[in-house]
């Protein structure tokens, strides 16, 4: 092909490919330039996955008659004048693109009437080419219908998913607008169907009932408005909320940020969510979280990115750790109040927490949640959760497997000391931990759990290990076959004198492997416990014992966090089963105390 010159009209097509990559990116450019127009009202009307129609209307400022054409050329923006502009932005679009963009792969009309003129004016554009121009009576403000996009990009059109997955994604855009603006009311109509309400209370705890249904906002917690201040600007502030440890999911798609009242994508903040989770949500498991930051306009990089879902910080590590420190404080909050709520005393008085629902409870005291009224019509909604997952089977995941009731704080992992003791912080001071009888703690627990629910993990050996045994040892052990067998011991005679070892619990297969001669020694003191009247509960204490971190092993954090989480549900768990100290408390008053602090 010889080089050629595109036309203007197919640079165009070409640029929206950038802005407009699916219909959902109508949704949300177009939602900006009406909130940008100041709106309080917006509606949205979508047909066929917005393929068919997209139609905004808001009740903003509306544009002035003799610029509506001038809205719709590329690099055309009121919003910013001279590139420092830029860095004193308070509004969500700046680029003069989107309209462009929309109006060249689609057929677009606009009729508008600015508020402070008598008539409107209405346009029509196709692919780009304007068709006509009038004026018309109009209420002040603007309505956009977008048909058939796509309809002269046949490439792009092949690119398209499922209707569902459109209507997916339109839901979530317009969901998460109507978080960052809860004092806008939001309404998405999707085929005829009203999917999406919200009130512009301004609280967005109402908004969060709409889009996630009580029930999850019940588990929701809020980050109240956390100061922070760096390199003596202005400070900036991080609120929302965030769920409690026990509500968590398998992805992080439920992490929702915006910055100055823009949803934005960023991974290193999500990570500082995920974070301050550490030692409450188990490795693969993610919160669910709103957060709000406000950051004053200099400090953010806006222009980053053409559908600008992304954002630079000039102090990206101060914004990490205050989004970190935010989330951290209320997650220890809650857990305070959850341990509290459980009567649990650890001498500690908690600062509250306010949940989610209770504080939907206070704006909504008429509601009778208990009897089901408004709670149904919120959570059977049926966009409910949609705009938070990928998967449209995706329900939202509660408490998985029921835990047991929590017995000591929860409690973060500081080190190890001595390759002996775990130090561990929890709200209520710092504990030391032995990591021996702390582990033989909770292996007891768990082995003798098992047992009464028949529910061993067993572990077989492969050919057997033949363990040498005196005759009044082996037949200590046939007569408590049965007992054995609950608990993951399979053996079976092999001589007169020989046992052949066929599986052991789980927790001590490993051992035994590694080094056979630790087979006649446990099988021994096994046996020297089968004689004596608690016998059930010696040999388990015996296997855990067996099974137990060992003094001097050194422990990986990940193997300390995950002992202190589950000693964290024993139902005894500041003793060994033969009655010594787990662990020593020395609370922030006791601290304070010894330091001369108090
Ligand atoms: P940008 O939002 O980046 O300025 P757009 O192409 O989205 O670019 O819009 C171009 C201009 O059209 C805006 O700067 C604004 O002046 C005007 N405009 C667009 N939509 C609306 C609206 N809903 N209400 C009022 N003015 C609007
Ligand atoms: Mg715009």
């Amino acid at each position: 092909m010889p080089i050629q010159i595109l036309s203007d009209q197919i640079i165009g097509q070409i640029a929206a490919g950038e802005v407009v990559e699916r219909p959902a990116s109508v949704v949300k450019e177009l939602l900006e330039n009406a909130l940008d127009a100041g709106a309080s009202n917006i509606h949205i009307s979508v047909n066929g996955g917005g393929r068919k129609l997209i139609r905004i209307s808001d009740n903003g400022t509306g544009i002035r008659a003799d610029e509506v054409k001038l809205a719709f050329t590329r690099h055309a923006t009121s919003k910013l004048h001279t590139i420092d502009d830029l860095y004193t932005l308070v509004t969500l679009g700046f680029r003069g693109e989107a309209l462009a963009s929309i109006a060249s792969v689609s057929r677009t009309s606009v009729t508008t009437r600015h508020h402070q003129e008598e008539m409107g004016t209405q346009l029509h554009i196709e692919g780009g080419e304007i068709i006509r121009q009038q004026a018309t009576g109009a209420p002040s403000g603007t309505v956009i219908a977008v048909e058939n996009l796509f309809f002269n990009t046949p490439a792009r059109l092949k690119f398209m998913k499922k209707e569902t997955t459109e209507k997916r994604h339109i839901s979530s855009i317009v969901t998460h607008y109507a978080m960052a603006y809860p004092e806008v009311r939001f309404t998405l109509e999707q085929d005829g169907r009203e999917s999406f309400r919200s009130n512009g209370s301004g609280a967005l705890i109402d908004v969060l009932v709409q889009a996630m249904g009580l029930d999850n906002v019940r588990q929701m917690i809020e980050v109240t408005a956390n100061e922070f201040s760096h390199r003596d600007q202005p400070p900036a502030t991080v609120s929302g909320y965030i769920s409690t440890p026990e509500y968590h999911r398998s992805d992080r798609n439920s992490i929702t940020l915006f910055v100055n009242g823009r949803w934005i994508q960023d991974s290193r903040l999500t990570y500082a969510i995920t974070q301050a989770y550490h030692g409450y949500l188990n490795d693969g498991r993610y919160p669910v979280a709103v957060l709000m930051l406000d950051v004053p306009t200099q400090e953010v990089d806006v222009n980053v990115h053409p559908t600008k879902a992304e954002v630079r910080f000039r102090d990206a590590s101060g914004v990490f750790s205050a989004v970190q420190r935010a989330v951290r404080q209320a997650v220890l909050a809650a857990d305070q109040q959850a341990r509290q709520h459980q009567a649990i005393d650890d001498g500690f008085g908690g600062v509250p927490v306010r949940r989610g629902a209770d504080q939907w409870h206070e704006n909504n005291p008429d509601t009778q949640l208990d009897m089901g009224l408004q709670v149904d019509a919120v959570t059977n909604h049926p966009q409910s959760y949609s705009a938070y997952s990928d998967d449209p089977t995706a329900i939202p995941e509660g408490p998985g497997r029921p835990l047991k009731p929590r017995t000591l704080p929860m409690l973060r992992v500081v080190g190890q000391v001595g390759a002996m003791y775990i130090v561990a912080e929890g709200p209520a001071g710092m504990y030391l931990i032995d990591q021996h009888t702390a582990h033989t703690r909770v292996l007891y627990e768990s082995l003798l759990e098992a047992y009464q629910q028949g529910q061993a993990v067993v572990q077989h050996t492969l050919s057997g290990i033949s363990v040498d045994l005196k005759p009044t040892e082996m037949r200590s052990l046939e007569d408590h076959a049965a007992l054995l067998h609950q608990l993951g011991i399979e053996l079976e005679k092999f001589g007169p004198g020989t046992m052949l070892l066929r599986a052991l619990p789980a927790m001590v297969i490993q051992m035994v492997i590694q080094n056979e001669g630790q087979a006649v020694h446990l099988l021994r003191s096994i046996t020297e416990k089968l004689s004596q009247k608690d016998h059930l509960e010696q040999v388990v204490h015996c296997l855990s014992t067996f099974a137990a971190y060992k003094t001097g092993q050194i422990l990986s954090h990940d193997e300390m966090q995950g002992l202190i989480r589950e000693l964290e549900r024993c139902a005894e768990p500041r003793t060994s089963p033969d009655g010594r100290p787990t662990l020593l408390h020395m609370s922030s008053d006791q601290l304070a105390r010894q330091f001369g602090k108090a």
